[in-house]
């Protein structure tokens, strides 16, 4: 089960090296059906939030969410930036006032991929990272087991490889983007599978 970890830092140190250490293959993805800029652009951000790690882990959750959210804004760029960072603001403002249990995370997680949705404009079945986070949420309102969730955005992530692009810069591709992993979809998948290893560590 998902719960209370002692501090936010093993989680923040996880995704972030798990991105630092696919940086190249982000970045192959990317280059197969966008510009080939992801992985340069997230392995910016991730080293910039471990920059700031013991400032952003000793804040109460919220404003540890939001000033991850921030970094990445401010850091990643491209049109990842701007989307992961509404999903950890939008996690950030709505983290109600009680402990990290599973129903808090998933309305936390359920604010911020609406936000995905919001800015990007987008929802699931586009060919983004919104079909990775769309089912890890479903997954984890259900269950919220650490090793299932990991295994829900492994799956939803190869998924994408027969999707035909709608947004973002694949969709100028057309039926050519079908037959490649999104690049965010997997960015979103490794992130969530690093996360889910350091909790079940902790649970
Ligand atoms: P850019 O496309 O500006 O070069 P990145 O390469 O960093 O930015 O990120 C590309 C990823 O962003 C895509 O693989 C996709 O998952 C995600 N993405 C792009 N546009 C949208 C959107 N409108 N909604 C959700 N996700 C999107
Ligand atoms: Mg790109």
């Amino acid at each position: 089960m998902v719960d209370t970890p002692r501090s936010l830092k093993p989680l923040i140190r996880a995704a972030a090296e798990a991105v630092i250490a696919h940086a190249d293959e982000l970045t192959d993805l990317d280059r197969a059906i966008g510009d080939g800029d992801h992985g340069i652009n997230m392995k910016r951000g991730a080293e910039a939030v471990l920059a700031e790690i013991d400032l952003i882990a000793a804040k109460p959750m919220p404003d540890a969410l939001k000033a991850i959210g921030m970094a990445l804004v401010m850091k990643v760029g491209g049109a990842s930036g701007p989307l992961y960072g509404s999903l950890l603001l939008g996690m950030g403002k709505a983290w109600g006032d009680g402990g990290m249990d599973r129903a808090a995370l998933a309305a936390s997680f359920a604010a911020g991929v609406d936000a995905v949705k919001a800015r990007g404009k987008s929802d699931r079945g586009q060919k983004t990272m919104l079909d990775v986070l769309i089912p890890v949420l479903e997954d984890l309102r259900e269950t919220g087991d650490a090793a299932g969730l990991r295994e829900a955005a492994a799956v939803a992530c190869a998924a994408t490889r027969d999707m035909k692009a709608e947004r973002g810069r694949a969709s100028f591709l057309g039926e050519r983007s079908i037959g490649h992993v999104d690049p965010g979809a997997r960015s979103s998948s490794l992130m969530i599978g690093a996360i889910c290893d350091a909790l079940g560590g902790t649970s």
